[in-house]
């Protein structure tokens, strides 16, 4: 028997045996008594109350009742086979029904006898059925009162081999039996107290075993905490190794190009946030360290600005710098801004893009080749391996959320040391997450808009207030001011999705006689949407109809209607980025979005409610997160971290999240050399954590 009592292999836990053990290890990824005991319940029901036939409601979920069974019917041949039961508690009779373990059934339920069963009623015509109820004699079940009783996820294959939810019970109860005593403490004594934490073992028991709910939420809690504090401690210590190990290019000075740009150049003056996070950033230049830093802001606060003078300060030092866009409009978009606002500045910057080809590539490339070329924007074409950089220091990438970590990563290759790397996002990433998926980058963030926005209104329009829609949109067009109006565009339903696009814009080319009207979507040549975006910038065209192709970084700040076709077809995320291409200029701002079901869905018009509620980035992107639920993001998001969650919750567990990176940010601080006593515990505990990873592949 091993010495620490949780690695004990789960064959030789009573009541599982060689073949159920294959069936934990596959199905769970349980292989010893510590796994069992920290798979915990998904649910818990309430089995202090107790139903009458007579009370029953068809909203009702799982209820419990107890009575006898009057009789029974077969019926049905083949695959329709089945057994009926009809159940009375003396107030009413529920029809019970198996489709499945027939055999079963037979043998073991009988008539005239009490029992206490649990199911979910249905209503048939005027009476209850319930489909596979789970059954118990009355007797045996008041002989093991579990007021609260859990629910384990039980999958097919541990159905197979009978492992139902009750015996993932009693199997809990047999490893409390061997190795309740000996459950070691896994979190050092100052944590528990400082945190308010119970111990291990009775948080493992009333997790599995909860006397009553109350219990429930503090047992839980230490659990959660003790998960979080694990992953956080992990992920904090990699970026502590990171820094250690990658050294970065030193960028002392300030010179002329900042400078001159700063006194000079500079159109506007900057906002608190943008002067502190430029601080941030010439602090990591100036550490010895290489720079991996996220700079969130939300839509419209200004990260363009922030990222120039970055990449000026990195020129200052003899040093290229690059800003990397998803697309080719951004890009373009980009370098026309960054060409404009660094005018008379003297440094030579290029645009390369997939689109600059031949005779006009050459010379950038010769450019960035022999170092003449400071700054260059671009796409994703900026790193492919014939590029190469006579030495560059400074790397933006924008819009992170499309850029993959493998392209990311190849821009290592381009110097003898990694660039300094500033990853720049509009789309709030909900803090559980920054704190996880990011939590190794630092972080920078632009909470502030420049000065003189004024708040975008949003309103909801149905199919048949577009009249309305239209009046105002007149309105704005009259006072000289611009709109977009986007469709959907979702491959599957390409083609249909660019039907109505064409017919939108048939339809607004009637309804705006006076006015141009002019379209963009991805399915154009590149010359014809840069011509039709160029159209739109100089006011040839008031109106533009596009696809999502403009959901990314575009900047006209004389538009300040954004019109949203089928809006229920966008994600929040989406919805928001799209909003934040009006607001810009100084007049107010509208942002219409249009559906044209009749019934919404209750997400869809939750959705919608908080568009119109708020323009807040964050208050949207953890709405967001609550509403796609947690196994959507959960999906994405676990598999980029280094232990699988069993009990935790990324979306839900936001203040316990915090609380645990503090935990361990201040482990971290305090015992660099991981030297003092009070804290074996910990660094014994993320060994056993890494081996349980090493150990799971070794048996499979
Ligand atoms: P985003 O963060 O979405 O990339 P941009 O960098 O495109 O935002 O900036 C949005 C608009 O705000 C641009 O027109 C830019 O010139 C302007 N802007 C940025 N910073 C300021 C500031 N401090 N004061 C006034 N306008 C600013
Ligand atoms: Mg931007």
């Amino acid at each position: 028997m091993p010495a620490d009592i949780l690695s004990l292999d789960i064959q030789y836990l009573k009541g599982v045996g060689p073949m159920r053990a294959r069936v934990l290890q596959k199905e769970l990824s349980v292989s010893t008594v510590g796994d069992l005991l920290y798979t915990f319940p998904y649910k818990y029901i309430d089995r202090s109350k107790v139903h009458s036939v007579a009370e029953l409601t068809e909203d009702m979920p799982l209820v419990q009742l107890r009575g006898q069974i009057l009789d029974f019917e077969k019926g049905g041949a083949g695959v329709k086979k089945h057994i009926k039961a009809f159940f009375s508690d003396g107030t009413g009779v529920v029809e019970l029904i198996w489709f499945k373990g027939l055999k079963f059934v037979e043998n073991t339920y009988k008539v005239n006898v009490p029992y206490l069963l649990l199911g979910k009623p249905q209503r048939f015509g005027r009476r209850f059925s319930i489909a596979h109820p789970e059954m118990e004699k009355a007797d045996e079940a008041d002989s093991h009162p579990t007021p609260l009783q859990p629910f384990y996820t039980v999958t097919e294959g541990m159905r197979k081999a009978s492992l139902s939810s009750r015996t993932m019970q009693k199997l809990m109860r047999n490893a409390f039996e061997t190795a309740g005593d000996r459950i070691c403490e896994t979190l050092p004594q100052h944590i528990l107290e400082s945190h308010g934490l119970q111990g291990l073992r009775d948080a493992l028991f009333t997790a599995h075993f909860p006397d009553d709910s109350m219990a429930l939420p503090e047992a839980r809690r230490r659990l959660k905490f003790e998960e979080l504090f694990y992953l956080q401690l992990d992920i904090l210590s990699r970026a502590v190794q990171r820094k250690e190990e990658s050294s970065g290019f030193l960028f002392p000075h300030v010179g002329h190009a900042f400078n001159d740009f700063y006194a000079h150049h500079l159109p506007f003056a900057l906002t608190d946030a943008q002067k502190r996070v430029i601080k941030e950033v010439r602090a990591d230049m100036r550490s010895g360290r290489q720079m991996n830093r996220l700079l969130q802001g939300d839509v419209g606060s200004g990260k363009t600005v922030v990222a120039l003078m970055c990449c000026l300060l990195a020129i200052d030092n003899g040093y290229q710098a690059c800003l990397m866009a998803p697309t080719e409009i951004l890009a373009e978009q980009h370098y026309a801004t960054l060409e404009k606002m660094l005018q008379g500045c003297g440094i030579k910057v290029c645009l390369l893009t997939g689109s600059v080809k031949g005779a006009k590539r050459r010379p950038v490339l010769q450019g960035v080749k022999d170092g003449s070329v400071q700054l260059l924007v671009g796409t994703h074409a900026l790193i492919e391996p014939t590029v190469e950089f006579h030495n560059l220091g400074f790397v933006v990438i924008d819009e992170q959320h499309r850029f993959g970590v493998k392209q990311r990563a190849s821009l290592w290759e381009k110097n003898i040391r990694p660039p300094h790397v500033l990853v720049m996002t509009a789309t709030p990433i909900p803090r559980t997450l920054a704190m996880t998926v990011y939590g190794d980058l630092d972080v920078s963030v632009i909470d502030q808009l420049p000065p003189g926005r004024k708040p975008i209104r949003t309103l909801h329009y149905g199919e048949r207030d577009l009249p309305k829609l239209y009046d105002g949109m007149r309105a704005e067009l009259r006072a000289g001011r611009q709109a977009y109006v986007v469709y959907p565009l979702i491959e599957e339903s390409e083609k249909s999705d660019l039907l109505a696009l064409e017919t939108g814009y048939a339809r607004l080319c009637e309804a705006f006689p006076d006015f141009n009207v002019g379209k963009v979507h991805g399915k154009m040549k590149p010359a014809e949407k840069d011509a039709a975006m160029q159209q739109f910038i100089r006011k040839d065209t008031q109106i533009l109809v596009s696809t999502t192709v403009i959901e990314v970084g575009v900047n006209v700040p004389n538009a300040s209607v954004m019109v949203i076709e089928e809006a229920d077809r966008f994600g929040l995320a989406q919805l928001h980025q799209l909003r934040g291409r009006v607001g810009r200029g100084a007049d107010r701002s509208y942002c219409l979005l249009v559906t044209r079901k009749q019934n919404l869905s209750e997400t869809t018009r939750r959705r919608i409610g908080v568009m119109c509620e708020t323009t807040d980035g964050f208050r949207i992107a953890e709405e967001d997160m609550h509403l796609r639920g947690p196994g959507d993001i959960e999906g994405t998001a676990q598999s980029g971290l280094p232990f699988k969650l069993r009990i935790a919750n990324l979306v839900g567990d936001t203040v316990l999240m915090s609380e645990a990176r503090q935990a361990a940010t201040l482990i971290l601080q305090q015992d660099p050399g991981r030297a003092l006593p009070q804290n074996n515990v910990i660094w014994q505990q993320m060994k056993r954590l890494k081996n349980g990873v090493a150990d799971y592949s070794s048996i499979s």
